[in-house]
């Protein structure tokens, strides 16, 4: 029987004191975080400074094993969609999205996902089960060594969004502990402000972030700012309405140029009409918002439409003049159905 644990589900406090309480001198911990997290390597360390104890211990209780990438689909925007395989034959996608020549990594939490949003195509499969923190921290891994041996001029992956399959307030432990290792000063080093959570409202979860997680950029999935509306794009909406996450949104303090992200689907004759810009504008006025507009996307079987491109430009001019930043998020990867709420693992 394996009774090894995934190394990849340590963050560095649990990994010094495990060393620690086997007799194992805790400072190997800081060169196995440099050799796996700084410096990325996938093969098993085998450091000269590792004491004997240490390199028994490490083989005899760790698994280095990561998941796989099944497929690669490379957008004409030079976005790319990995889907990735688990353990147990489960997949995901993750995302790469460039930006000025660096990547952010658009990680998924769970397989499928309980909140059902009725735009979402993660939504219709429902949740089959929460990702553990080695195989959040496993897509990044494997992203960051696709780009380096495919893109080697190209390959800074600098920030990272859960915005994938999954809400990952549901899967507040892993998708924490994820973090921890990403921000750590031993491995990776990410600061903060390149970690950007997602959330529909999940507002239980929401509030354990802000007390155990702060600094974290967050965003918000509004989509609309009428309940029966958001009720009907976000069933928990009903559980948890949209004013009371604001209410809670509002005492969460924000470091200096810190905003909170508003995303805002837009989608045609449903929530594009100057009557939704201007009630999502005097909703927002005067709070740190960044509001980005995302054109549906339409996927096989989906209900909704693409707006006009009109409406589009409408819309953000209306929010406009109520002094807040809409930016239109071009919809990089909707070729090869990455973009926001396309995500499914149909291969
Ligand atoms: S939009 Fe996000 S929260 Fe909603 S069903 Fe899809 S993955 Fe889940």
């Amino acid at each position: 029987m394996n009774t090894k644990t995934s190394f990849y589900q340590h963050n560095f406090e649990d990994l010094q004191d495990l060393l620690k309480n086997n007799a194992v001198n805790p400072a190997s911990a800081s060169l196995l975080y440099r050799h796996h997290y700084k410096e990325k390597k996938i093969e098993a360390c085998d450091h000269h400074n590792l004491s004997k104890a240490a390199r028994e211990f490490i083989t005899t209780n760790f698994d280095f094993t990561l998941p796989e990438i099944e497929l690669v689909h490379e957008s004409t925007d030079q976005t790319v969609k990995l889907l990735v395989k688990l353990k147990d034959g489960q997949r995901v996608e993750s995302v790469l999205i460039p930006f000025q020549s660096k990547y952010t990594i658009c990680l998924s939490t769970q397989v499928g996902c309980a909140m059902k949003c009725s735009f979402c195509f993660t939504g219709t499969q429902g949740l089959k089960r929460h990702l553990s923190t080695d195989e959040i921290i496993g897509q990044f891994i494997l992203a960051w060594n696709w780009l380096k041996e495919n893109r080697p001029d190209d390959h800074q992956l600098k920030n990272i969004v859960y915005m994938g399959q999954g809400e990952p307030l549901h899967n507040f432990d892993a998708v924490k502990k994820a973090s921890e290792i990403f921000l750590s000063q031993h491995g990776m080093s990410l600061g903060v402000q390149k970690i950007t959570v997602s959330t529909a409202g999940y507002l239980p979860g929401l509030k354990r972030w802000n007390e155990e997680m702060p600094g974290v950029n967050l965003a918000l999935s509004l989509h609309s700012v009428f309940e029966e509306k958001r009720n009907k794009l976000i069933p928990i909406n009903q559980r948890y309405p949209l004013q009371e996450v604001m209410d809670y949104i509002d005492t969460i303090p924000l470091a200096r140029k810190q905003y909170v992200i508003y995303e805002y689907l837009l989608i045609k004759d449903f929530n594009d009409t100057p009557e939704d810009a201007h009630a999502t504008g005097a909703f927002l006025m005067g709070k740190m918002a960044i509001i980005n507009l995302i054109p549906f996307n339409p996927f096989p079987g989906s209900e909704y439409q693409r707006p006009l491109d009109s409406s589009i430009l409408e819309f953000q001019k209306i929010i406009g003049t109520y002094n807040l930043p809409a930016l239109i998020r071009t919809t990089k990867g909707d070729d090869i159905l990455a973009a926001c709420g396309q995500l499914n693992t149909k291969v």
